[in-house]
């Protein structure tokens, strides 16, 4: 019974063997055919194996190509966009012969490897060089093109620093931040669009304001953008300092109660209580 057992598994490992093997066959032989110009690496991988080691016609179109190829057709770009990779892969089909394919695919591979290196080309030494666009243009240093750089958003706001007391009794009005989005949940000073809608919104909330003085902006550089906040110093009158409450507080510059506040405006702070500002 158990000898049995034993041969109907091994019958099955067998089996799922051979099914394994022909799905991994079927998927290779998919992606070479599917070596369309994608970005993939799958095609580029599976054409390089049957090219060294059935002297096969397959295209190979790694980094070290793209750089030959750029370089010596002069063709200009990123290489990773959609419109230059497809030129790539029409100019490497384009470039060999039916014979030999595994002697070019390796020198090709080594040529950018080795000579026509990223910083360095050693162009007086390759056998490209009398035909080679960058070579006689002196364009090695631009070619392939890179990628354009993503401009970073930036915004900008004003700060408003709307303060009580003086001679180091001081007290600025913070806010307590929405729980989600920048800074979420910390206590922070009110933003505004503008100075002149921050003096207003003071002169509305605390019925007299004047405006002190504007302090340099403080840069502030999140995730996917950067924050320009341009503090202005306004002094309140007496009474404003009664209006505390849970989503608002005056804030001892000499007594900090304890709230968690953003690094920027504890750094702010800091600059008011060490120069005498407030
Ligand atoms: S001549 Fe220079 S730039 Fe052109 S392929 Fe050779 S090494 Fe690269």
């Amino acid at each position: 019974m158990d000898r049995l057992r034993l041969l109907r598994a091994r019958a099955q490992l067998a089996g799922m063997r051979e099914n394994v093997g022909r799905a991994v066959r079927r998927s290779f032989s998919n992606s070479v055919r599917a070596d369309d110009g994608a970005s993939w690496h799958w095609p580029f991988h599976a054409g390089a194996i049957l090219a060294l080691s059935r002297d096969e016609r397959h295209s190979i179109l790694d980094g070290n190509v793209k750089r030959v190829l750029s370089r010596t057709f002069g063709i200009d770009g990123d290489p990773s966009s959609k419109a230059v990779l497809a030129h790539l892969w029409d100019t490497v089909r384009g470039v060999h012969t039916d014979a030999g394919v595994a002697a070019y695919t390796q020198a090709i591979m080594d040529l950018g490897a080795t000579l026509c290196t990223r910083t360095r080309p050693a162009c007086t030494m390759c056998p490209m060089n009398e035909g080679c666009v960058a070579a006689l243009q002196g364009r090695q240093a631009e070619l392939p093109g890179r990628k354009p750089k993503r401009i970073r958003p930036s915004r900008e706001a004003t700060l408003l620093i709307a303060q009580t007391g003086s001679n180091g009794s001081s007290a600025v009005l913070v806010e307590r931040r929405p729980a989600a989005g920048l800074w979420g949940g910390l206590w922070s000073l009110p933003q505004f669009e503008s100075a002149r809608e921050a003096i207003e919104w003071c002169v509305t909330e605390f019925g007299d304001a004047v405006e002190l003085r504007s302090l340099p902006p403080i840069d502030h550089a999140f995730t996917h953008f950067d924050l320009r906040l341009k503090p202005i110093q306004v002094q309140c009158g007496a009474k404003a300092a009664v209006r505390d409450g849970a989503e608002r507080l005056w804030y001892q510059l000499n007594a900090p109660p304890r709230v968690g506040l953003p690094q920027p405006i504890l750094r702010l702070f800091e600059r008011l209580r060490t120069t005498g500002m407030a």
